[in-house]
């Protein structure tokens, strides 16, 4: 059994009588948890008002995060209901978002994969990398084959933004 030396009493005890602490050798206190709860209470008895205004700020911040949780909650299931009764409603806010922010939602998703290339889309990459070739056989064929069709969409989609623009001068 691991034991250590109480620095305050001198007492040696098992290890984990002693509170964790990273800056300390083996990661343990050098003080025993029996004489820190002492130490902690003789001077609290010594500082009643600055616990008594420590209490106070950790109730209120407690308040706060309680508050603050509420509302998330009843957010949530306000969102929740609306969800439920309005299901084609969400959806078409979802698509309508999207379609609005395509390009910045593409952009930001990049940036995200630049700054934290893990999982999942790491495995996509690591799997375009090793399959390069195959894959611009794949797109090369599929291309030939939709070639109309993916120009008649291009049209359609310049025509879709240019109509936009010119209803938003
Ligand atoms: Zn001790």
């Amino acid at each position: 059994m691991r034991t250590r030396t109480c620095r305050k009493c001198g007492e040696t005890k098992a290890f984990d009588l002693f509170h964790r602490h990273k800056d300390c050798i083996d990661g343990r206190s050098y003080t025993c948890k029996a004489c820190i709860s002492a130490a902690t209470a003789a001077w609290a008895k010594k500082n009643p008002v600055l616990v008594r205004a420590q209490q106070k700020r950790y109730r209120a911040k407690e308040r706060t995060a309680a508050w603050h949780e509420n509302r998330k909650r009843r957010e949530r299931e306000q969102m929740a209901r609306y969800r439920k009764k309005h299901p084609e409603r969400v959806r078409a806010a979802r698509v309508d978002y999207y379609e609005r922010n395509r390009e910045s939602l593409l952009a930001s998703a990049a940036e995200r994969y630049h700054k934290n290339p893990g999982p999942p889309m790491a495995r996509s990459a690591v799997w375009r990398a090793k399959n390069k070739e195959r894959m611009k056989v794949t797109q090369a064929a599929w291309y030939r084959k939709n070639k109309e069709h993916v120009l008649a969409q291009q049209r359609a989609y310049r025509k879709k933004k240019l109509a936009a623009a010119n209803a938003e001068e």
